[in-house]
């Protein structure tokens, strides 16, 4: 089945009982029980939920894993991930990865005994440098945000079996429509879904899932002891949501490469950063391990000042953090999602004070042109 298909069929559709074509809310918290001690398979919301299941199970079959988990957030994903480890192991990390991500490493995890490097995953040279003795993972994030750096996927898997490490990768951006870690030997992929795979600015959620079974069954002890599973309200939105993700991201990526190669050509622009620019450092690497470029740019207009007077003028680039909407967010990473991260490891990163990223939503291509000329050209 492709993945459009596998979007509308996929995972556990409708509702035997009724014939409901739409999986139902099933807004309970426990099951009643036969006997003492026997259930039907569900005995307390928490443990598992019929709505929660079927999310799960899509998005296992939609990143070809073997099971899937939802989370009330994407970093309650990535926290319940962290505690497949112990106190003492060590975790190479992207290096401009998530702000909230570098966050949880560097202020929670640390606390309990769980070590973190952040390293340019794109160099398999700086990740063989940073493994140490006690090293149990790479966590990937390609493309980054917000520079969009690309990772070999393939030769990050290589490394990490061949250091018999796990492999985890955030696929947010590009989403199982455009990329497939686990294909590549990745073990673990998660998302929030929050982004792209809600796609409407309406639920927040995180997803994981494990390329084996017995990943699964460690991530779903996690998951049923520390409990920040999502809810069944939004467990639907989120497939509601992910039924029209592969339209969604083809119309995301004509928006995105117009407006990257109008970008490209305009004055006031320092530098561009989208991966399916072809002068884009990993924009062969993309186009290998990846079946579409996705709708994140980033662009440097020098100046801090510049910034505000750029987005005090647009219309229909909403500033917002987030991303992966309908409509056209647009944030500053250095004074938004990447805040939290001190600002001279930003500059070393390239995240200047004059660095804009935009998620390009679906809106008709003329009007966001439109838009954008028309706050840059008044850039002297
Ligand atoms: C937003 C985001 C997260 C965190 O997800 P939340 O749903 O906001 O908790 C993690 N990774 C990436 C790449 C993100 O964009």
């Amino acid at each position: 089945m492709k993945q459009k298909t596998k979007m509308i069929h996929g995972g556990i559709t409708g509702d035997e009982q009724t014939g409901a074509v739409s999986v139902p809310i099933y807004q309970v918290s426990t099951y009643k029980q036969p006997r003492a001690g026997q259930h039907t398979g569900y005995e307390y919301s928490r443990t598992g939920n019929p709505t929660r299941t079927a999310l799960e199970s899509l998005i296992a079959d939609l990143e070809g894993g073997a099971a899937g988990y939802a989370f009330g957030s994407g970093m309650a994903a990535v926290t319940a991930v962290m505690m497949l480890f112990n106190s003492g192991d060590h975790i190479i990390l992207t290096d401009d990865v998530y702000g909230g991500t570098y966050r949880v490493m560097t202020k929670v995890m640390n606390r309990i005994g769980i070590e973190a490097t952040f390293s340019d995953t794109s160099s398999i040279g700086d990740i063989e440098k940073a493994i140490k003795p006690n090293t149990k993972a790479i966590y990937v994030e390609t493309p980054t945000n917000p520079l969009l750096k690309i990772t070999d996927l393939k030769k990050v898997s290589e490394t990490a079996k061949k250091h018999g490490l796990l492999l985890i990768v955030d696929n947010t951006f590009y989403t199982p429509y455009f990329q497939n870690p686990l294909s590549f030997g990745a073990d673990i992929v998660l998302h929030s879904a929050t982004k792209y795979l809600g796609g409407h600015s309406d639920v927040v959620g995180g997803l994981v899932v494990t390329a084996t079974k017995e990943l699964g069954e460690e991530l779903h002890f996690i998951q049923n002891s520390t409990g920040g599973i999502l809810g069944p309200q939004d467990s639907w939105l989120l497939m509601r949501g992910m039924k029209t993700l592969g339209l969604r991201m083809e119309a995301h990526e004509q928006n995105a490469r117009k407006i990257a190669a109008f970008l490209e050509g305009h004055h006031a622009v320092e530098k561009v950063y989208y991966p399916g620019s072809p002068s884009h450092p990993g924009h062969e690497l993309a186009k290998q391990q990846s079946t579409g470029f996705g709708g994140m740019i980033s662009f440097d207009i020098g100046k801090e000042e510049n910034v505000d007077l750029v987005l005090g003028r647009l219309k229909l680039f909403t500033i917002a953090e987030s991303l992966g909407a309908v409509e056209s967010l647009i944030s500053v990473p250095a004074r938004m999602t990447h805040a939290s991260i001190p600002r001279d490891r930003r500059l070393q990163l390239g995240i200047t004070d004059g660095l804009i990223r935009i998620s390009v939503g679906i809106e008709d291509i003329d009007d966001l042109l439109e838009d954008l000329k028309e706050a840059l050209d008044s850039l002297a």
